[in-house]
């Protein structure tokens, strides 16, 4: 006999009980299950709709169940759902590499799919190594101890390149990876420009400042890093940096000109120069890619996330002919890149990612979106004249809004309180999913949310910012958070 379906109770309890959810802390979870979506929207099992105002972590697009990409996965359903890439391949991936070889930067050509961002940025690390190691020991015993002195990754603080042990050596979000770092590689660190150096005051080589200390500037930054290029830059593979916005590390938004100021620094001491437009790439900041803002192409590029306008796991790390080449030779040469995924190059995630991009074009969605970026940005500015809203941080349809206990001061809430998850709660009251990042509540919808959709998603932010905010002082937060 059929099991009956599993009633609303029970479903909960299973949730509770069974799934191990990320980033979450499970003694306090209480679930809640989405069940559809439809454009901008989501309903969980009780039929309450919400705006997907963090566009499912960052990766939705289009919206849900756009009519198109549903079509591009029942098709190629019907020919064949997964077939492997190690040493074989299919159309749809082979279209798909062709289509980002196209629209990415110029001088990126050659694409090495795997399943997610963490894979993707932890491929383009071993590229990076493996590449000097290949360029420095032309004509040796393939089978010698390496010879290349290259050994150094250099990231910025606050850098978030995924979870994974390698991507964690590069992150630098310390509250999420320090109890890691005596497993991890130790990448140099230097400062974000904007930020207060906070650096980690344990495991890394970076700077170490007083934390009540001023921001860094631009020019700090990028004169720390030439000094670090001049004194260390034969022993560095690559730096790896999130282009325009750093944004697990709480919507960091950098100054104009930084970036193509990092790209001229790696070109001049010949560093590599990789690029995780993993949260960033597909529109988000309002062109394709982050770093075409600024002119650049860098030597590796990773992307996810967006890749598939959020529907199914995929991820890309794209380089150059000259880092490619380095890895051609005969089969006793042991050149080739001995590292893949199981479903990198998925079909039904090829399919998907390809008829996203068809989107982009025929939509023209791009050209829509400096209209809604400014409707964002006036939004941001009202919503920052609240009096517990510190900083605010914005760059294309991604915004970041600091809560603080003391405007005047800037002085943060206590980390206990959990402002920040308590407001990305109460919007759900309001008809908002929304995500935060410690104390800092993230505004990132799916691109093609319409005029009064953002309305409605930052009139919830907005309220559940007032509602909590005000009501802190009199209500003990355990009662909100159970
Ligand atoms: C999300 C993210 C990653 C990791 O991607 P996963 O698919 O979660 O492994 C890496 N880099 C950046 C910038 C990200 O935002």
């Amino acid at each position: 006999m059929l099991k009956q379906q599993p009633n609303q109770t029970e479903l909960h309890a299973w949730d509770k009980n069974h799934v191990w959810h990320a980033f979450t802390q499970m003694a306090e979870y209480e679930p809640l299950l989405i069940e559809r979506g439809e454009g901008v929207y989501l309903f969980d099992t009780e039929g309450n709709r919400y705006i997907d105002g963090s566009s499912s972590m960052w990766c939705n697009v289009h919206g849900h169940r756009h009519p198109r990409l549903d079509a591009a996965i029942t098709n190629q359903l019907a020919k064949v759902a997964h077939t492997t890439n190690l040493g074989l391949s299919n159309p749809t991936t082979v279209r798909l590499a062709q289509r980002l070889a196209d629209i990415t930067p110029n001088g990126l050509e050659k694409v090495f799919f795997s399943s997610d961002g963490s894979s993707a940025t932890e491929a383009a690390l071993k590229i990076a190594f493996q590449y000097w190691h290949q360029s420095e020991r032309e004509g040796a015993n393939p089978s010698a101890q390496p010879t290349s002195h290259r050994t150094k990754f250099v990231a910025l603080g606050e850098s978030y390149h995924g979870d994974t042990l390698g991507a964690i050596g590069v992150g630098g979000v310390d509250r999420f990876t320090s109890i890691f770092s005596p497993l991890t590689f130790k990448a140099i660190r230097v400062p974000t420009p904007g930020m207060t150096p906070t650096l980690s005051p344990t495991a890394d080589g970076g700077p170490r400042t007083d934390p009540s200390s001023r921001r860094t500037t631009a020019a700090e930054a990028l004169a720390y890093l030439e000094q670090l290029f001049r004194n260390e830059g034969n022993d560095i593979a690559a730096l790896i940096m999130e282009p325009l916005i750093q944004a697990a590390g709480g919507i960091l938004v950098h100054p104009p000109g930084f970036l193509k100021a990092v790209r001229a620094l790696t070109r001049r001491y010949d560093i590599l120069l990789i690029l995780d437009e993993i949260a960033v790439g597909f529109g988000r900041t309002g062109t394709m890619f982050a770093c075409q803002q600024e002119d650049v192409s860098p030597d590796i590029l990773c992307l996810g996330k967006g890749l598939t306008a959020g529907y199914l796991p995929m991820a890309a790390t794209i380089t150059t002919e000259k880092i490619w080449e380095s890895f051609l030779g005969c089969h006793k040469d042991g050149r080739a890149f001995y590292h893949g995924h199981t479903f990198g190059g998925n079909p039904l995630a090829a399919a998907v990612a390809l008829e996203s991009l068809n989107i982009f074009q025929e939509e023209q969605l791009l050209d829509y979106l400096p209209e809604r970026i400014a409707q964002l940005q006036r939004y941001v500015k009202k919503i920052a004249e609240l009096p517990h809203v510190g900083d605010t941080r914005q760059c294309g349809l991604v915004a970041g809004i600091d809560l603080v206990a003391n405007k005047q001061t800037g002085d943060a809430y206590p980390w206990e309180d959990a402002m920040g998850t308590r407001v990305c709660l109460a919007a759900r009251q309001h008809g908002a999913l929304l995500r935060q990042l410690g104390d800092t509540v993230v505004i990132m919808p799916p691109l093609c949310i319409r005029s009064s959709e953002l309305a409605d998603l930052l009139h919830a932010a907005e309220s559940a910012i007032r509602e909590i905010t005000d009501v802190a002082v009199s209500v003990p937060s355990g009662n909100l958070l159970a």
